[in-house]
């Protein structure tokens, strides 16, 4: 039997809430609604290597170019051994419009290395091998292991974060210190969707800058930390 944390009266509602304003938003926009990453997994059927090559793509990037970026990608490179054929600066050019091409062109092609040599060319399921490899932080291999492993994990992002310490969830300085939180807070159950669900609001709702609190469908359960200005 799973705790209850003292938080769950807000949180569950609030859960309930983002989910169903979530549904109502597919269903205006359909996968739009999905990140880049989820599509590319459905895409080449959770195969791991597209999803951390197309997640490596989507750091600081937006999700439109990394879906455009990852299909050439992977057209070129569908295996590690594949992507090694192509020279660092060729690979670039495929990579580019993506933030950060060089630097994720060079992280590509030592991943590529890393997995031939220890781990026979696979993508391995586990946090820690994964935070071994070049460019990999928390939310990568998080998503890494959500995505193409069905494994359970938090992904925070900068809406995951902002979100998470604005509703007073948790009070943290950093996305992996929110990570932490929202593992002791959430019952593992949610732990795979919490991601989808706020990216979505936090682009639409609870924008970085004068969030628009007035038409939050959460805005009883929340506690506004560090919100001076709203819509
Ligand atoms: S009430 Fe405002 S600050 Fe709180 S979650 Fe909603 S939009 Fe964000």
């Amino acid at each position: 039997m799973e705790k209850i944390h003292p938080l769950w009266d807000d949180i569950m509602p609030a859960l309930r809430a983002w989910r169903k304003s979530f549904e109502e938003a597919q269903q205006l926009s359909g996968n739009e609604t999905e990140p880049s990453v989820t599509l590319v997994a459905e895409q080449y059927k959770q195969d791991p290597w597209a999803v951390l090559a197309s997640t490596i793509v989507s750091l600081r990037t937006k999700d439109e170019v990394t879906l455009g970026v990852s299909k050439v990608l992977l057209e070129k490179a569908p295996a590690p051994a594949k992507l090694l054929e192509l020279s660092e600066e060729d690979l670039s050019r495929l990579i580019y419009p993506a933030g950060f091409y060089r630097t994720k062109a060079a992280n590509l092609k030592k991943i590529a290395a890393i997995l031939i040599e220890r781990y026979q060319g696979q993508v391995p399921a586990d946090m820690d091998a994964l935070l071994e490899l070049p460019g990999v932080g928390r939310k990568t291999a998080n998503l890494v292991l959500i995505e193409a492993f069905d494994l359970d994990g938090i992904c925070v992002d900068t809406h995951v974060h902002r979100i998470s310490n604005r509703t007073g969830w948790v009070s943290t300085a950093h996305p992996e210190q929110t990570e932490q939180g929202l593992r002791e807070i959430l019952p593992q159950k949610y732990w795979k969707s919490i991601n989808a669900l706020l990216v979505l609001y936090g682009q639409r709702i609870c924008r970085p800058i004068s969030p628009f609190c007035s038409q939050c469908v959460i805005s009883d359960y929340c506690k506004h930390c560090g919100v001076t200005r709203s819509r």
